[in-house]
């Protein structure tokens, strides 16, 4: 099978200064199935666009960009984890910034914690309409329902969260007793995202994870989701959360979308921003 790969992504592993990679898998997604999907559609989209962007004043050609493909999955998350954790590791051992693209939200996990061998001050930065701090969700610990509470304990508590707008009483709970910095969609449209993004660079000044779940934007603009929720963010904010942090970021994912619920926009808007990313981060350098 012929695997289209992301637009501009010329460059040869060893030349690359970003290594980008598919995750077909969504084994565990609690409502649709389909985030298996967005890689490859994603890479598909990602060929409208012009390889020049004047908002970031980068042409991406001028990137040194690597696709990696998509990983090799496995039936279950736990294997899943394992066979893709070798090749975050190796992405980040070798001074790459690695770029992956889901797949559910669970796929995070081991390139986080790559990103922290080389940086013990990791902090991770999530946007997301859910708290995902469940323990553990229909018996699986490794369901995209709890990737934020795995982050937490088991890597870094540098952590804040942007666009929260569904969680159940005990996540919620949780996360006050332990004075967790979750903003919700609401806090972005009261207090203004570059005021959101202020408060959490006062925290997180190191290196940063950034890990975008696409539902965490409105589904008006992205309805192809895994699991959708209104009253979300604009992909404007996403975009300014990416510009502002991209200094800081040595590690990115995009996850969530299920591209069989749409005609091609929220890949296309999946794209972009991954896009966005490379030019803001490249610019950064
Ligand atoms: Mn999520
Ligand atoms: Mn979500």
């Amino acid at each position: 099978m012929s695997t289209t790969l992301f637009a501009d992504a010329n460059s040869d592993y060893n030349k690359a200064r970003y290594v980008i990679c598919g995750v077909p898998f969504d084994g565990t997604s609690s409502f649709r199935l389909g985030s298996r999907l967005a890689p490859q559609e994603m890479r598909v989209s990602s060929y409208n666009f012009e390889t020049y962007s004047n908002f970031f004043d980068i042409d991406l050609t001028d990137v040194q960009i690597h696709d990696a493909g998509d990983l090799e999955v496995a039936v279950t998350i736990d294997e899943t984890l394992e066979l893709i954790s070798v090749h975050a590791e190796k992405y980040v051992r070798d001074g790459k910034i690695p770029i992956m693209l889901g797949g559910e939200h669970s796929l995070t996990f081991p390139f986080v914690n790559a990103c922290k061998t080389k940086y013990p001050d990791i902090g991770f930065v999530v946007l997301d309409a859910h708290m995902d701090m469940r323990e553990e969700y229909g018996g699986e610990k490794n369901s995209h329902a709890c990737i934020s509470r795995h982050i937490i304990e088991d890597v870094t508590n540098k952590y804040a969260s942007v666009g929260i707008r569904s969680g159940n009483r005990e996540e919620y709970e949780y996360v006050r007793e332990n004075n967790i910095k979750v903003f919700s969609a609401e806090d972005v449209i009261s207090k203004g995202i570059k005021s959101v993004i202020e408060d959490i660079q006062k925290d997180i000044r190191g290196p940063i994870y950034l890990s975008v779940d696409m539902d965490a934007v409105d589904p008006a603009y992205a309805p192809a989701l895994g699991t959708p929720e209104p009253y979300g963010i604009t992909p404007r904010d996403v975009r300014e959360v990416i510009l502002c942090l991209a200094p800081q970021i040595v590690g990115f994912d995009l996850v969530e979308i299920a591209p069989e619920y749409d005609s091609g926009g929220t890949a296309l808007l999946g794209a972009k921003l991954v896009r966005d990313f490379l030019a803001a981060s490249a610019r950064s350098q």
